[in-house]
């Protein structure tokens, strides 16, 4: 993280950014910027060695007007407050976004899961789906993975929360494995919508895809499916990073065999096709036609924002820009497609995820990816009419602009109680 922004500021000037174009109340706006509750606390757990050790953990429920709130869950040192009422909130205008039911939510957990066995990290995550118990629920707040967190950690959650209520509800969280009640295309859908925008964005700028060069910084479950599946459609990916250090290639290498190489050593750096070695700036700065930035905020801050080459961005990641790096972006005609539509794949299928478990019923992979494509390619549509509508240079501001529409309109149709 080079940058210092606080996350939730960066939220919050994201909206005030949006509200000029906007014929919102200044009063509902100002509901719109702050999370409904916050749910802070300790869990202690036995380590194996006998021991005990407490964690910090957060639940932020930002907005519920559109529907349950939804968000994922992360294990990270960095995990505090701020970021996690931030997190949920992009979650609010993320789902609206991609016009999907639901409001946001975001959790987290101070920890380093790497410094942990993977019991304790078991007798971890239950201790914290023993507090969210009557946070959540298929109607109330429905957990997902973020960062550091997966499959695992939702089957866990999801089986607490059933033995606890002495149930059956598959939905009370997403991103389950498929014995657990997980979808087809889960795994793959962050990184898939975030090509599915660039393709879209390639489009629209009249920009080839083909043969368009790819910079990839974070090589998780959201970096690595993006780079296979933008060498898929015909790009090159000639240089990616991790938290160790970033390779090169200026033909482009296999993405496949990158991911193969990091699940074998723990790093992508050393891998063979490499002809350099990189480092996270280096990859940022690249002169490449499209940067996927799919690490964690604020890895884009103005000093950095002014050496970045790519024409265009496509946000894995949450909040990789800081506030003043995206305002530089948007001055220099960099095309960013701002998180909450190039990374919305995953809360996406996450929903289609929960529209399974609910009817009983499981799609097929090719039915899960064309309704995604449905969702992303709508979403894209809707921004660039208001882009052209609102004379706008910044995507992210035309995003929030949608969003924070739809969000108004549930709040205003309903009314508030009491
Ligand atoms: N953590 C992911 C996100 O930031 C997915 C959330 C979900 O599936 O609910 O969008």
């Amino acid at each position: 993280m080079t940058g210092q922004a606080n996350p939730f500021e960066s939220l919050q000037s994201q909206i005030d950014e949006a509200a000029d174009y906007l014929d919102v109340d200044a009063d509902v706006l100002e509901r719109l910027k702050h999370p409904e509750r916050v749910l802070e606390t300790n869990l202690t757990i036995e380590l194996d060695d006998g021991s005990l050790e407490r964690f910090e953990a957060f639940r932020s429920q930002f907005n519920g007007d559109r529907g349950p709130y939804k968000g994922g869950i992360r294990y990270h040192p960095d995990v505090n407050r701020d970021e996690v009422k931030a997190l949920s909130g992009w979650m609010v205008y993320k789902c609206a976004t991609v016009d999907i039911p639901y409001g946001g939510g975001k959790g987290g957990i101070v920890v380093d899961p790497s410094e942990y066995s993977e019991a304790e990290l078991e007798r971890l995550t239950r201790a914290f789906a023993k507090e969210l118990r009557p946070l959540v629920g298929e109607d109330r707040d429905i957990p997902a993975p973020d960062v550091n967190t997966g499959q695992r950690e939702m089957n866990w959650i999801k089986d607490t929360y059933e033995t606890l209520e002495n149930t059956t509800e598959p939905g009370v969280v997403t991103g389950k494995n498929l014995a657990s009640g997980g979808s087809e295309g889960r795994v793959e859908a962050t990184g898939r919508s975030t090509v599915i925008a660039a393709r879209e964005a390639f489009d629209y700028l009249d920009k080839d895809l083909e043969g368009a060069t790819v910079a990839v910084q974070g090589y998780g479950n959201a970096g690595w499916i993006a780079a296979k599946l933008i060498d898929e459609m015909g790009a090159t990916v000639v240089a990616a990073s991790d938290s160790s250090g970033g390779i090169y290639n200026a033909d482009g290498f296999d993405p496949v065999a990158a991911k193969e190489h990091k699940n074998e050593t723990g790093s992508i750096v050393g891998y063979e096709e490499s002809e350099e070695e990189l480092t996270n700036e280096d990859v940022l700065t690249m002169d490449v036609d499209l940067l996927i930035p799919a690490a964690l905020e604020n890895a884009i801050d103005a000093d950095l924002a002014e050496d970045v080459s790519a024409d265009v961005i496509s946000e894995a990641a949450n909040g990789p820009l800081t506030p003043d790096a995206d305002a530089i972006l948007a001055e220099d005609d960099v095309f960013v497609i701002p998180d909450i539509l190039a990374n919305a794949g995953g809360v996406t299928v996450s929903y289609f995820e929960w529209v399974q478990n609910r009817q009983r019923f499981y799609w097929s992979e090719k039915k899960v990816n064309e309704e995604l494509e449905g969702h992303i390619v709508d979403a894209f549509d809707a921004l660039v009419e208001t882009i052209e509508e609102n004379d706008l240079s910044n995507p992210r501001t035309a995003a929030y602009v949608v969003a924070i529409d739809r969000v108004a309109d549930a709040f205003e149709e309903a009314g508030s109680f009491p």
